[in-house]
């Protein structure tokens, strides 16, 4: 983990890039929660792990423009990841965040356990969040390929709310259908 260190006094662990506290999940137990939440709340667990993952990415990103030197959303989203263990992210067809652009994770943890979930939830809020954050508009996620359906890598187009009718994809975040 480059961007994590664990520091006196015990049980305090702060990032290297912020000096924040981070705190670290199981993925198996966090998998329990996915699975509780699908039990109590059926097909609005998704649209619940959407905005709980909407709200931390953009928190992470407002976190990441506060320092000195902010880095660009790439730079975020693969630091976030590979410190926290979720996977290896890159970003493809990114240009100014007018357009539809491609977000693939591999090693994703979020599909690393089996689920009644279709597809990373919680990765597609973070996604969209985080781009909503950095170029100032609302983002929708949509996941193609999946994990949790067998691929190798978890692949998502994210591209800004007002141009989705022209694609026509199902959107991610704040209307999840299942
Ligand atoms: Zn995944
Ligand atoms: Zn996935």
């Amino acid at each position: 983990m480059e961007s994590m260190a664990e520091t006196e006094p015990i049980g305090v662990i702060t990032s290297r890039t912020n000096g924040s506290r981070v705190f670290v999940l199981s993925a198996q137990a966090w998998s329990q929660i996915e699975k509780q939440l699908f039990n109590t709340f059926s097909t609005g667990a998704s649209s619940f792990l959407v905005h709980l993952g909407e709200y931390y990415g953009r928190a992470i990103v407002r976190e990441a423009k506060a320092g000195v030197q902010p880095p660009a959303f790439e730079r975020v989203l693969q630091t976030l990841a590979s410190a926290s263990g979720w996977g290896e992210i890159s970003v493809k067809g990114l240009t100014r965040g007018d357009t539809a652009f491609t977000v693939e994770t591999r090693n994703c943890v979020f599909c690393s356990q089996a689920s009644q979930l279709k597809s990373c939830y919680f990765l597609l809020g973070v996604v969209a969040g985080a781009a909503g954050e950095t170029f100032g508009k609302q983002f929708e996620a949509t996941e193609h390929q999946c994990g949790h359906s067998g691929s190798q890598v978890c692949r998502m187009t994210v591209e800004p709310a007002e141009s989705r009718e022209r694609t026509g994809l199902i959107p991610a975040v704040g209307r999840v259908l299942g």
